[in-house]
């Protein structure tokens, strides 16, 4: 087991230093536009202080705390995914060249980045996407480099969110592994601290050059507490047994023609999604046609170009996008990479404008099996 210490949160000034002297860019959480974002961090006064966050279905606002807890909130509606696969990037250019043309291939990013303050659903988002974008035979390179080089500073979640789920997902509260260091902030009346621990030799190294001693039993207790408090405070819950038999096995369930009379196809629960990872390309040139590129951008499965094939949409309707998005998810991921697609994060309900919300439809789904329900059908839209 690593050794527990403990760090006043004035250390985490020296931690933004070391961290800086190695090279690392800063990457946390910080209030803009009346949400707790992800953005490159100058120093600790940019975090959240005394902040929290009131979430439900299609519901996000923030409000102040007492206490100046500096993580005492969870997750926005961005995710590490803006930083390892940026939602818009240059793939190559194309000059000129006499008669021909010659590509020019994209340099790799040079900057590193150390991520503070990242939850236990994220580190399990960060893996179900290293398996898509590592894990097989093609893989991308630049996130590849991204994902190796950043430095993980893990924060244990002390509260949670009217809509986290990741006590059903088994991805959290707490991290376990995945992470350099971890954080547990402790903040009450008479103290405010951390209890940190190293989960790499990286880790190790860097909380040596911080002003640490080692943590009291009962500031080690305090913090299994108060995860132990986050864990009972989940907002939703989803049953996960036999979710994927159940979803495949119900492909003409009335509730996908019931939510899609509601859901708008904006997108929006992809966008959000730490581990949605669909994408496009386009091309460009200039008007000298001496000059190409070829652009990657974030894409959803709910755009109706998403699955235009020869003559149209394969997925024409919303009620078969929505569907084909929650079996992705909860069913054929699982065939796909061997684990669920969802980790209970929650933002796909938070940020969703009419407030759909995944784990009541599983929920209806299972409450209300038509009679014979068909094995899926396959090419029926
Ligand atoms: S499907 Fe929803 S709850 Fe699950 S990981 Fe994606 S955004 Fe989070
Ligand atoms: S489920 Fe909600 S967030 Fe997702 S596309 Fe439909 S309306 Fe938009």
């Amino acid at each position: 087991m690593n050794q527990k210490l403990t760090l006043p949160p004035d250390g985490l000034e020296r931690l933004f230093e070391v961290l800086k002297e190695r090279g690392f860019t800063v990457v946390g959480p910080t209030v803009r536009e009346g949400a707790i974002v992800y953005d490159r961090l100058a120093s600790p006064a940019d975090l959240p202080r005394g902040i929290t966050d009131e979430q439900d279905g299609g519901v996000y606002r923030l409000k102040p705390r007492a206490d100046g807890a500096l993580f005492g909130y969870v997750v926005g509606p961005q995710s590490w995914k803006r930083f390892l696969d940026p939602p818009v990037k240059r793939l190559w250019r194309a000059e000129r060249d006499g008669a021909d043309f010659k590509i020019v291939p994209e340099e790799p990013d040079q900057e590193t980045f150390a991520f503070l303050g990242v939850r236990s659903c994220e580190i399990h988002a960060m893996a179900i996407q290293d398996r898509v974008f590592t894990g097989g035979e093609h893989k991308d390179p630049g996130y590849e480099a991204r994902r190796r080089s950043a430095f993980i500073i893990a924060v244990q979640c002390t509260v949670a969110g009217g809509t986290c789920f990741c006590v059903s997902m088994n991805t959290g509260p707490r991290s376990e592994s995945g992470f350099d260091i971890a954080l547990t902030e402790i903040v009450d009346a008479e103290r405010h601290l951390f209890v940190v621990e190293a989960g790499s030799p990286r880790g190790r190294e860097i909380l040596a050059a911080l002003d640490t001693r080692p943590a009291e039993a009962d500031e080690m207790a305090e913090a299994e507490k108060r995860i132990a408090k986050a864990a009972a405070q989940m907002g939703r819950t989803l049953d996960t047994e036999g979710v994927h038999d159940l979803l495949m096995q119900n492909p003409e369930h009335p509730r996908w023609g019931e939510v899609a009379g509601r859901c708008l196809s904006c997108a929006n629960c992809t966008m959000v999604c730490p581990t949605c990872f669909c994408s496009t390309v386009e091309d460009v040139t200039d008007i000298s046609g001496d000059h190409a590129e070829r652009w990657q951008k974030q894409d959803s499965c709910f755009t109706m170009d998403f699955s235009y094939l020869h003559g149209g949409s394969v997925r024409a309707s919303t009620r078969s996008r929505y569907r084909q998005w929650l079996t992705h998810k909860l069913a054929t991921w699982i065939d796909q990479f061997g684990e669920s697609g969802c980790t209970g994060c929650g933002r796909c309900i938070t940020w969703c404008p009419v407030a759909i919300d995944l784990t009541e439809e599983v929920a209806a789904i299972r409450a209300n099996p038509p009679a014979g329900a068909e094995s899926i059908k396959k090419g029926k839209p």
